[in-house]
């Protein structure tokens, strides 16, 4: 709850800004409908387990709720919450046609077979049937959530439908494989779009290349954003995941194409979870390992928080050595950690843009699925690298402008969309 409260301040100093009333403030800050559901789920040994799932919807005026689902074991209302919130301003950062919506499954996707996850996604999508939609709310992948989730769900909520029109119906979700919707782009779609912005930031600020990174997280963000950013010159020096991270105290870079190799070795669920799994390649390719706690102390150009929210705290934040803090995962920086971090000029650039390339995509799909269209792999990047590119000069210009933090700048771009196409 502190994050949301901490979410929300952010977002009353931009309406300080704009001049916003205290009555729209309120709108924008509280949730329209909050979901919490249980059910049974028959496992494989036959005995039952109740499941607990959750949805928020936190705005739609700028269009349909749209956000991910997360599979994971701290999954609770005060995590949805925020992340619903931060989805109204990342669409809007990045002006798409939709609102903020999120949710996730209360579990440990490692404990249960791929048959018991399919029978809980697709219990979980019945329950929410009368709350989504193509034109109502549209969930998305996150953390242990993937394509092949989101096909379990478009193909739930079409039977349950029982109506032809299936693309459209398809629209339901986005994150779907490409045989079943897709769009060509999607699964690289967050890494990609943060890689335009970093692209334009480093240029901003005249960072020279090759640039040292460490990145905490291989999963879809992490590994993705990895394999491009050592394509394009940079060094990645360290990569972790849940169970640690390797560190390469040569400074030379990882070769990314190892790394992979190796998780994909390890990978587990049958291909379909986790298979983020770098922590034996440390033994096996001769590196250092180091704890997640480590990596985010590095001495490096650029940090990238890839997994989870609040791994930079006030505690660690002293010791933090990068000179630029780059935010793919969703709220990694705690408000405390923010001000100590502004203090000792490292600059953050936030959730909200950074990783906003993944619903982007989802966007392009969502309409190819509309429209009955199937756009090339050319198309989807030139038209993610032309969103990501505007929302940062915008963003950047707000913040030289206001002389205000990047993230504060966001906010207010966030806002004047929003102000604009709120009626009452
Ligand atoms: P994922 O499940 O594919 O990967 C998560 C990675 O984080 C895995 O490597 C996992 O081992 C690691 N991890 C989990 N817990 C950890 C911990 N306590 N310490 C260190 N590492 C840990 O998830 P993802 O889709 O890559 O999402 C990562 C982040 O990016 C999340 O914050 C998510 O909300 C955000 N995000 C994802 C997308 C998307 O398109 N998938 C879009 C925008 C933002």
């Amino acid at each position: 709850m502190d994050s949301f409260n901490s979410a929300l301040k952010i977002l009353k100093m931009g309406a300080k800004h704009l001049n916003l009333s205290n009555g729209l403030l309120q709108h924008l800050s509280t949730a329209q409908r909050s979901i919490k559901l249980s059910f049974p789920l028959k496992k494989d040994s036959g005995d039952l387990e109740i499941i607990k799932g959750y949805r928020v919807q936190h705005n739609n005026v700028l269009g349909p709720y749209k956000g991910g689902l997360r599979f994971h074991q701290q999954v609770d209302m005060d995590e949805v919450k925020l992340l619903a919130f931060l989805m109204m301003i990342k669409n809007a950062v990045v002006d798409i046609p939709f609102g903020g919506g999120k949710g996730g499954l209360e579990i440990d996707p490692k404990k249960y077979s791929e048959k018991e996850l399919e029978r809980m996604t697709r219990q979980f999508t019945r329950e929410l049937l009368p709350n989504i939609g193509p034109k109502l709310d549209v969930p998305a992948p996150d953390v242990n959530t993937n394509s092949k989730i989101m096909d379990w769900i478009a193909d739930e909520y079409i039977k349950n439908l029982k109506t032809n029109n299936l693309s459209k119906l398809k629209a339901v979700v986005t994150g779907k494989s490409v045989e079943n919707g897709g769009s060509l782009g999607r699964e690289q779609a967050t890494g990609l779009g943060g890689f335009f912005v970093l692209e334009k930031l480093v240029g901003k600020l005249k960072m020279k290349k090759p640039l040292t990174v460490a990145l905490q997280g291989f999963g879809n963000v992490g590994s993705n954003m990895a394999s491009i950013l050592h394509d394009n010159g940079y060094k990645i020096v360290a990569v972790s995941d849940v169970k640690g991270g390797i560190y390469d105290s040569s400074f030379k870079g990882f070769n990314i194409d190892l790394v992979k190799e190796c998780r994909l070795e390890k990978g587990f669920l049958a291909g379909c979870y986790c298979i983020g799994s770098v922590c034996d390649l440390a033994k096996k390719y001769d590196q250092g390992i180091i704890s997640n706690e480590e990596l985010l102390e590095l001495p490096v150009d650029i940090l990238i928080p890839a997994a989870l929210e609040n791994v930079i705290t006030a505690g660690n934040a002293t010791k933090i050595k990068a000179k630029l803090i780059f935010e793919m995962a969703n709220g990694p920086t705690t408000p405390q950690a923010d001000k100590i971090l502004g203090s000792r000029k490292i600059l953050v650039f936030p959730d909200v843009c950074a990783n906003a390339g993944g619903v982007t995509v989802s966007y392009f799909e969502w309409l190819q699925n509309m429209t009955n269209q199937k756009w090339s792999l050319q198309k989807v990047n030139q038209k993610l690298k032309e969103k990501m590119e505007k929302a940062f000069a915008n963003i950047w210009q707000i913040s030289q402008d206001k002389k205000v933090s990047l993230r504060l700048a966001s906010y207010i771009l966030a806002l004047k969309r929003l102000i604009k196409k709120t009626k009452f």
